[in-house]
């Protein structure tokens, strides 16, 4: 069920802060659309099959953001519907990106993930020693890199959670003097977006907050 008193209250914290990206994945097309008619115009999938089958069934002005791992496989069926991939963390996806984008004629907005919570086994994303790299590497004419996404830790341990933020505000301001043009610090879910918009995060990326219960 989406949830319009979170949702509210959500949107009063980021005011003026960051943007929110509402993350729908696991929950119906209903439930987006409750959002949608809230306001909400941008949503965050991390399933290919799921993104396309939202995608073509809503409203065609939702700005669409992929959050999940990638499968170079799949990049040719979500690139007519998404706006923004958050989770470009490999150069080889990228030139897929880019292979597929070209016959298209479409430029697309990425974010560099990168890995920041070293403890954490579940690694998904860059680390942190080859980001000039791939940046540099990632310059094709039909991707516009636009920032960078990192994920907390997995812990209560708000010191830590924050460390590790700072670590991503960090980088982001490192990429920024190679690269001006990077706007978008994407760091923060449900539990720790607060923290995330502290140290600086511009959009967060939260999901069980607003949409809970069985889907
Ligand atoms: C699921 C997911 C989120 C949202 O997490 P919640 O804890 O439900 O807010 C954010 N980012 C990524 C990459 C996700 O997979």
């Amino acid at each position: 069920m989406f949830d319009k008193d979170h949702y509210e209250e959500v949107k009063k914290r980021l005011e003026g802060r960051a943007e929110l990206c509402a993350v729908s994945k696991m929950h119906s097309i209903e439930e987006i659309q409750c959002a949608y008619d809230m306001g909400q115009r941008r949503f965050g999938e991390n399933k290919a099959g799921e993104l396309v089958s939202k995608a073509n069934a809503l409203p065609k002005d939702i700005e669409w953001h992929f959050i999940g791992h990638l499968q170079r496989n799949k990049v040719r069926q979500i690139l007519p519907y998404v706006s923004c991939i958050e989770s470009l963390d490999s150069v080889r996806l990228a030139e897929e990106i880019e292979k597929e984008a070209a016959k298209l004629d479409k430029t697309v907005s990425c974010l560099l993930e990168f890995h920041l919570a070293l403890k954490d086994e579940n690694k998904t994303g860059l680390p942190e020693e080859e980001a000039l790299e791939v940046l540099r590497a990632c310059r094709l004419p039909h991707i516009n890199i636009k920032g960078i996404m990192a994920m907390g830790p997995h812990t209560e341990d708000e010191a830590e959670i924050r460390e590790v933020f700072q670590r991503g505000r960090a980088l982001f301001e490192r990429l920024q003097k190679e690269d001006p043009g990077l706007t978008v610090l994407s760091m923060g879910m449900s539990d720790d977006y607060p923290i995330a918009v502290d140290c600086g995060a511009t959009l967060v990326r939260i999901g069980s907050y607003l949409f809970h219960g069985e889907p």
